[in-house]
């Protein structure tokens, strides 16, 4: 690999008057091909425009992997290797890891003021992570209190875009409600409101039908999946149920190789095609997989190969995170005494 494409230069990103994005991903897994559709594709075309921070979110993702560190700790280098992969520059682009930026454990603590258990109980998001995992009444303090320690990795860095997926519109709103407590108190705008930036393609459904592939959910297809486990995934792919045979009329609606063609086909008006003549009768699924695997397969193949170069040189990848690590200390530290002095907290 050409190493200068993969070198930081010197605190070039924290410099440029351009908006700041900070956003990030769980260290829980490596990503897929939801996170392209959701929020790397947005990332990648932003870098050059912006000056922008990716966070490795190992201790947020601590917040309900507790009993697996071995997990947390291992993808944290898994992830970095998909954003490289996927064409994050680290030249353009701050790659940072969470559990070592201590102000932002520490704007955390001074954030939980700022909002009540109510509050954080009534973010639909959070309420829907905790069905979905099943907590009941054991949920961790630390993950219903997450939407605290996102506002303060979004503020820290005084973001004002970040690109996401549509799960996490209700998360920036609880930032910028944090932020503008924040502000009151202070008396002055110490920190600026946050902007969530969402694709059109909403949020990619899992493999087996469910609302949201997710790396925890087992039914995604990984951005280093191999051409094998891609025409896998494909074949086992939920269509409509009651699409028995090839003449009867099928459902679009719910059915995930219609959702994915949606989010990765270019050619719009073919699919527009391709759902009318489904709903119509006479189109098999076996037609429109193999268009989508085509699709796929062409997706994820440079990817792959590019994953694999990046991943052959791990203590390179390693660099990369510390030295952006550093970097991002710089930033955060500068953004927490701001708001400690501006809150009117003793000085030492
Ligand atoms: P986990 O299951 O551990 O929560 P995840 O797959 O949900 O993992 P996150 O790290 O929580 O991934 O999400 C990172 C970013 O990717 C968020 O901005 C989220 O909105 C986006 N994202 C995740 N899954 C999808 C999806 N299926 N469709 C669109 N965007 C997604
Ligand atoms: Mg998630």
């Amino acid at each position: 690999m050409d190493q200068t494409t993969l070198t930081r230069p010197e605190a070039e990103t924290t410099t440029a008057a351009k908006p700041v994005i900070l956003t990030g991903d769980r260290t829980t897994g490596p990503l897929h091909i939801g996170h392209y559709a959701g929020s790397l594709k947005n990332r990648l075309a932003l870098q050059d425009t912006h000056t922008q921070f990716l966070l490795l979110a190992d201790t947020q993702a601590l917040t309900d992997n507790a009993h697996d560190i071995g997990k947390v700790r291992r993808n944290v280098l898994e992830v970095a290797c998909d954003y490289l992969a996927v064409g994050i520059d680290p030249a353009k682009t701050t790659i940072c890891l969470q559990s070592h930026l201590p102000a932002l454990a520490e704007l955390s603590m001074l954030y939980l003021n700022f909002v009540t258990v109510a509050r954080l109980e009534r973010n639909p998001t959070i309420k829907d992570e905790i069905r979905a995992r099943g907590f009941g009444r054991d949920i961790p303090a630390g993950f219903l209190c997450y939407p605290a320690a996102q506002a303060a990795d979004i503020t820290a860095f005084k973001a004002t875009v970040v690109p996401v997926g549509e799960d996490q519109a209700p998360l920036i709103e609880q930032c910028n409600e944090i932020a503008r407590r924040v502000n009151a108190a202070a008396g002055r705008e110490v920190l600026p409101e946050a902007q969530a930036l969402i694709p059109e393609a909403g949020r990619l459904p899992g493999i087996d039908g469910r609302a949201k592939m997710s790396k925890s959910g087992g039914n995604a297809i990984p951005l280093s999946a191999s051409e094998d486990e891609i025409s896998r995934a494909v074949r086992a792919m939920f269509t409509d149920p009651e699409h028995l045979r090839v003449e009867q009329p099928g459902r679009v609606e719910g059915n995930v190789v219609f959702a994915y063609l949606d989010a990765f086909d270019a050619a719009k008006e073919d699919v527009a095609e391709l759902k009318d003549h489904y709903r119509r009768g006479g189109l098999g699924d076996t037609v429109l997989k193999r268009r989508l695997e085509d699709i796929l397969q062409a997706l994820l193949a440079p990817i792959r190969a590019r994953r694999a170069e990046v991943a052959s040189d791990p203590a390179q990848v390693h660099r990369i995170i510390s030295e952006g690590t550093q970097a991002a200390r710089e930033v955060t530290e500068a953004t927490k005494r701001e708001v400690m002095d501006a809150l009117g907290l003793f000085r030492l």
